[in-house]
């Protein structure tokens, strides 16, 4: 890829680094670029251009290399990266951890905030009683840089007794972590319960002097946001919460491990993983994945759901419209996000997730199709 011009304005045309990785990356990011295609083709918006780029844990059994510097410059240089999902349970580097792309792109491109919207698209998909499509809407924000997760790589094992690991809370971290999520709860519709714009910030402040300092800040910069609620909960609390009362949350911030923990939960209220999307945004540049990882066990099967991946490609046509002012992308994301709401509202198409008999392909299509609708 040649190094494209970066700059806010409209451009002619958009690069997109695609990284199809391992397991059922490669099968779910078929249908995700497929989807983006054809709300772009339906619109005949500026137009965007994939390449793929080799990467991940199947990479490395053949090469001995997992992200090659070929495909992380590629990534660098692209308007934003699209990931499948990477890494194998049972596939390590000599220093003994897995593989990631996704990590070490939040490293090498410092996206520090991960978005994760949780929608409930049918209330047959959720094991919640008596929840009606659209009764679950929040986003949950993830601290991607520091927390516990910042010392991956660093951690300390004295003599086979004793394994150490620092928890990172820096200020300059957690402002920008809580500026993002104040305005993201401004940008939203507000929680469905009552409408309010409200902002939870979630943690462990009453054991822990970093969770302290992190809720400490979350005020701080709550000042500049008198429109949003403030709202507190323990992470502990908060995982009951998020079953007894889901309709009450709007916009939720929490540190990295806390994060990545509350969106899974977040992801078995409205159907499992396979409903998960998610971004990863820094300063200019951004990448946008499933928030699954590799599912092996299903890979090659063509019954991965591929929702996630497509609602994926969505978010990154409408950070990419915001960026540039390109309005015909945004209006390209929300054809994809009302083909998925109604291809999921009617029912007839499921995979196998969530009980029904469609292929990763089939559910593909038939997205396809309400999009050209
Ligand atoms: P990682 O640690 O790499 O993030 P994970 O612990 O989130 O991975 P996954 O590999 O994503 O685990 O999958 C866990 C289980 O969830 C899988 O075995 C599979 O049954 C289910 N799953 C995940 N993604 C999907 C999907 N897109 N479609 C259907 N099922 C899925």
């Amino acid at each position: 890829m040649k190094q494209p011009k970066r700059g806010k304005g409209k451009k002619r045309g958009y690069r997109i680094a695609v990284l199809p990785g391992d397991g059922i990356g490669p099968e779910v990011i078929r249908e995700g670029v497929k989807a983006v295609r054809a709300a772009l083709g339906r619109i005949g918006a500026t137009p965007v251009e994939f390449q793929e780029f080799a990467g991940g844990a199947d990479h490395f059994l053949k090469t001995g290399i997992d992200f090659p510097e070929e495909s992380m410059k590629a990534c660098r240089d692209a308007d934003a990266v699209f990931l499948g999902a990477s890494g194998l349970p049972e596939v390590e580097k000599p220093d003994g951890t897995g593989i990631s792309l996704a990590w070490d792109l939040r490293k090498g491109m410092d996206l520090f905030a991960a978005v994760r919207p949780v929608t409930l698209f049918n209330s047959r998909i959720t094991p919640l009683a008596k929840r009606k499509a659209g009764s679950i809407r929040f986003t949950i924000i993830r601290e991607n840089s520091e927390g516990i997760y910042a010392s991956r790589y660093n951690g300390t094992l004295l003599h086979d007794e004793v394994a150490v690991n620092p928890m990172i809370v820096t200020r300059k971290g957690t402002e920008r972590i809580m500026r993002f999520a104040f305005e993201t709860a401004r940008n939203s519709p507000g929680a469905p319960a009552d409408g309010r714009r409200r902002l939870t910030c979630v943690d462990k402040s009453n054991v822990l002097v970093c969770w302290a300092f992190f809720r400490k800040i979350y005020d701080e910069i709550a000042s500049g946001y008198p429109d949003i609620e403030k709202d507190y909960r323990y992470i502990d609390a908060m995982a009951l919460h998020m079953v007894q009362q889901p309709e009450r949350f709007d916009v939720i911030v929490a540190e990295n491990q806390h994060g990545d923990v509350l969106s899974d939960l977040g992801a078995a209220l409205v159907g499992g993983l396979g409903f998960a999307p998610s971004a990863n945004i820094g300063i200019g540049r951004a990448m946008f994945e499933p928030a699954h990882g590799t599912a092996p066990t299903i890979a090659g099967q063509n019954i991965a759901n591929p929702i996630a991946t497509i609602l994926s490609g969505a978010m990154m046509l409408r950070w990419l419209a915001s960026e540039h002012r390109d309005a015909s992308l945004a209006k390209a994301a929300g054809l994809i996000d009302g083909a998925v709401a109604a291809v999921l509202e009617r029912g007839k198409v499921l995979t196998v997730d969530v009980g029904g008999k469609a292929t990763t392909e089939e559910m593909g299509d038939a997205i396809v199709r309400a999009i050209e609708k």
